[in-house]
Parts: C-alpha cells; structure tokens; sequence
C-alpha cells in the first residue's frame, strides 16, 4: 500500500527541496543526497507506485512515456556518455539492497566512484 508521506512523495508535491536535473509532466530527477558516484541521480515518477513492477503494472501509457522520456533526458544532462549503471531496489527483503524509499525510483550513476561509495554499500549489504 503506498504511503505519500515518503520523502520523494514530498520532493514532488514540493514540500522539501531537491536538486532538480529535468522534470516534465509526469517524472521528475533530482541528484541523490548521498551519492555513491560523482553522477548519482534518481528518477521517479510523479503519479504513486511503490516500485518498478508497481509502476510498470499500473501506470498509463503517458505516464510510461513521460517516465523514460524524463530518464533520456537526464542522461544526456548530466552526460552518462554511454558508461553508466541503472538500479531499482523493491522490497525491505530484496536480495541485494533494500528499498528505503518506498516511491518507484531508478538510480542513474556515472562518472568516478564516490570516496563514500564502497562505505555505502557496505552498509547497504550489512543489513542482510
Ligand atoms: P533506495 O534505497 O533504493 O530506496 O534509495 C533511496 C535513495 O534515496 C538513497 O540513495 C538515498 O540516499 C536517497 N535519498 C533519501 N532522501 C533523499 C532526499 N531528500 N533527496 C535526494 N535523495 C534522497
């Protein structure tokens, strides 16, 4: 069940602030507050879906386009330059790395590695 009082759902009604990269009528990218590349940026729809098979399932056909029209052109704005790593985590139990935030979102990385990088996921495999 999605909750709206999620930290992205605040960033879109514009209740906390972000460091925008391209926003159109139904997604948005900011840059991730704690960046595991010198690129690190998220994508999020604006209409509420939990996850990525949430929001694949659900959303409209506008809503979709809307979605990867707004990653396309956060790639070309930040300048991916064909080097980069797309992730979506699901769940509090994924395998990997949990979700934290709990509104669909792809992470987009480029560029070098972050001196935090390997800390972060370190953590981020600690809680398994
Ligand atoms: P995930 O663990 O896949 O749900 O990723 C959530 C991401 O959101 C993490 O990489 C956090 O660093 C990032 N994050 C949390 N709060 C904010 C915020 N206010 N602005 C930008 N990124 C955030």
């Amino acid at each position: 069940m999605y909750d709206s009082s999620n930290v992205f759902a605040k960033i879109i009604r514009g209740e906390i602030p972000s460091k925008k990269v391209v926003e159109n009528e139904y997604a948005l990218s900011f840059y991730d507050v704690n960046p595991m590349c010198e690129k690190h940026v998220l994508v999020v729809p604006k209409g509420e879906y939990e996850n990525i098979l949430d929001f694949a399932r659900r959303a409209s056909a506008a809503e979709q386009a809307g979605f990867w029209d707004c990653f396309v052109k956060t790639a070309d704005a930040i300048g991916v330059a064909g080097e980069f790593n797309v992730f979506a985590n699901a769940g509090l139990s994924a395998p990997l790395f949990n979700q934290s935030v709990f509104h669909f979102h792809l992470h987009l990385l480029a560029g070098e590695k972050t001196a935090a990088c390997f800390e972060i996921m370190k953590e981020m495999l600690c809680q398994k």
